[in-house]
């Protein structure tokens, strides 16, 4: 076979090489590092973790990284391999010593007889002569690259920085305060009129929601975060310190809406959440996006009347971050619709964290080489920690629906991108609150590692044929 390349030697870059160079198909790695630094990396080491040392929660059974990392270990990942080799103590987290960790994959990779590595930035679009190519730059893809992407996708399809808003389970909303409705009940494209959860309050809970918010503790930008932001943007303790009323006139405005529960009385303002996944099981805070300290947002957006036992998929920040606007640009097989010989990994195509983008270099890597081989390889199923990840980057995500916003944004794994599942009973016994949440991610985590195992298990066969 002629060789694929692969552009990045990070995460992503670095277990596509394997899985690539495992599947019997030579492969090219590129990565600039030390020839041209980034402005968080610090070494010349691939799999190089740029901040802290973890790879989150390892409990499989009720945390979906945790299931993720057992689904890539079944998969024969080499950043999980390399991660157990190089385990630190962290209670139920899988740290890692971040220099033996990097040194440990760098050193498989380059021991690996079909994978080679070049040292050099790939300072614009990959050569004519590269018929398939992973790009897995990261978030700090360099400059040149990055405007070479930026001239095939359209201007505004990579982000140069990334508002934020907290991202709330369905389920831990309290629908008898919260009610459905659109503003003026306008349909708009695809929707019902009933879009939106609403949730009201009164002129002493926003005054005690304001002064909450101007003062939460909030994060100090790094010189390197240090991006423009749209003024469409702003977060809003910027919006709240710009006068008591700014955000009554914004994002809370509470115009065009009836509160079901009470329709005598008249919210002073509303807070609306937006459906964030195909299924329903998540949705974001509309206009939210936030630079306060995540235990600042979990205690003042729980303020939030209907909010009250929020559980948050995930919190708001504002930090600079390359990425595509994945479902509109990208295949389910991660090729780029505009030049499909460029398939794209990692957090580039907007997942977020370590494992995720490894995982998804995982199932680039596996795709790519299934197309060299000529060997047939289905995306995993939706069901699996794999494919709920895939789905939320290739489609899985409702598009934006307001213009100049982005609704598409990187995310972690969590148990709220996956299909709902049936939670099996025990005769007699009801199942209530946190010991409910349990049995339902068990259910699900059950069901995923069953999938995955039958979709190995499959690509394994047709490998052999
Ligand atoms: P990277 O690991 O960044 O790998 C990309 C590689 O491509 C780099 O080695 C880079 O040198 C190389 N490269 C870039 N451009 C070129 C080019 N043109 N030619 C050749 N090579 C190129 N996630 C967590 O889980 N925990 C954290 O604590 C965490 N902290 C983060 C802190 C910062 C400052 C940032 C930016 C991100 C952080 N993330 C964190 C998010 C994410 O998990 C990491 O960025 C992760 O490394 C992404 O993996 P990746 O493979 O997509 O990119």
């Amino acid at each position: 076979h002629a060789p694929l390349h692969i552009v990045g030697g990070g995460l992503a870059g670095s277990e596509a090489a394997w899985q690539i160079a495992e599947a019997g198909v030579p492969v090219v790695l590129h990565e600039m590092r030390p020839v041209r630094m980034t402005d968080a990396h610090k070494t010349e080491g691939l799999a190089e973790l740029v901040c802290s040392n973890s790879f989150r929660s390892d409990d499989a059974e009720t945390n979906a990284v945790g299931l993720l990392h057992a689904e890539m270990r079944r998969a024969g990942s080499l950043i999980m391999r390399m991660g157990d080799a190089h385990q630190v103590p962290a209670g139920g987290a899988l740290a890692v010593d971040r220099d033996g960790f990097s040194a440990a994959v760098t050193a498989a990779l380059e021991a690996h007889p079909l994978i080679s590595i070049d040292r050099g930035e790939v300072a614009g679009l990959p050569p004519d002569d590269w018929d398939s190519v992973i790009v897995a730059t990261g978030p700090l893809t360099s400059p040149a690259l990055a405007e070479a992407i930026r001239g095939l996708t359209g201007e505004d399809a990579l982000a140069f920085f990334d508002a934020i808003a907290p991202i709330v389970h369905f389920d831990t909303i309290d629908m008898n305060v919260a009610w459905f409705q659109s503003r003026y009940d306008k349909p708009g494209p695809g929707g019902t009129g009933a879009d939106y959860i609403n949730c009201p309050m009164d002129k002493a809970q926003y005054e005690a929601f304001v002064a909450a918010l101007l003062a939460g503790e909030k994060t100090s930008f790094k010189e390197w975060e240090n991006v423009p932001y749209f003024d469409g943007c702003l977060p809003i303790e910027v919006m709240a310190e710009r006068g008591p009323e700014t955000l009554r006139h914004g994002p809370m405005k509470p115009v065009g809406l009836t509160n079901r529960h009470k329709p005598d009385e008249k919210p002073y303002a509303v807070v609306q959440l937006r459906q964030d996944n195909a299924l329903g099981t998540l949705y974001n805070m509309v206009g939210f996006q936030t630079k306060l300290k995540y235990g600042a947002q979990a205690e003042i957006f729980r303020m939030i009347p209907g909010l009250g036992e929020a559980q948050f998929a995930r919190l708001g920040g504002l930090h600079r971050n390359t990425f595509l606007n994945s479902p509109r640009l990208l295949d389910g097989t991660l090729r780029l619709k505009a030049m499909p010989r460029l398939r794209f990994a990692g957090q580039i195509t907007g997942c977020e964290g370590y494992v995720e983008s490894a995982a998804i270099g995982l199932l680039a890597g596996r795709f790519a080489a299934a197309e060299r081989t000529g060997v047939p390889l289905t995306p995993p199923p939706p069901t699996t920690a794999f494919g709920a990840l895939l789905g939320h980057i290739t489609g899985g995500h409702l598009s934006a629906d307001e213009p100049g916003r982005r609704s598409f944004q990187p995310m972690n794994i969590n148990f709220g991108l996956f299909p709902p599942v049936e939670v099996p009973r025990e005769p007699g016994k009801r199942l209530r609150g946190n010991d409910k949440a349990i049995a339902r991610k068990r259910a699900l985590s059950g069901r995923a590692l069953a999938d995955i195992e039958a979709w190995l298990g499959l690509a394994q066969r047709e490998a052999a044929e």
